[in-house]
């Protein structure tokens, strides 16, 4: 297990999350996946392996549809750091390109088709 450090843009921000070496990540081409344009983890990161460090009272919260999903964004900065999956608390998604470690640009990318759920 590798411990990745991520935060958003200005930094206010910030987690970490635990997870075996990342080569890969999802893309999505619903309504709002589409428009953050955003690659993300390919699996949740439950409550023993994501920590969110700091700046709880910086994120805002964007719910729409069948509120299945808690989108979060830094009210700074806008950007998306990680959503929750609302039936599983404590289980997060990753913005890819919010982690120091990786370079998105090297990662293999691959679509969900989440338009026809
Ligand atoms: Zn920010």
């Amino acid at each position: 297990m590798i411990t990745y450090h991520g935060n958003c843009h200005c930094g206010a921000v910030i987690f970490t999350f635990r997870s075996e070496t990342i080569r890969s990540g999802l893309r999505c081409n619903c309504s709002i996946c589409v428009r953050k344009g955003a690659l993300m983890s390919t699996e949740y990161f439950g409550p023993d392996r994501f920590t969110r460090v700091s700046g709880e009272e910086n994120l805002a919260l964007y719910r729409f549809g069948d509120r299945l999903v808690n989108h979060y964004f830094c009210r700074h900065c806008g950007i998306y750091p990680f959503h929750e999956a609302v039936e599983c608390p404590g289980h997060y998604r990753v913005n890819l390109g919010c982690v120091a470690e990786l370079d998105v640009a090297m990662l293999e990318v691959a679509w969900i088709d989440g338009r026809a759920f």
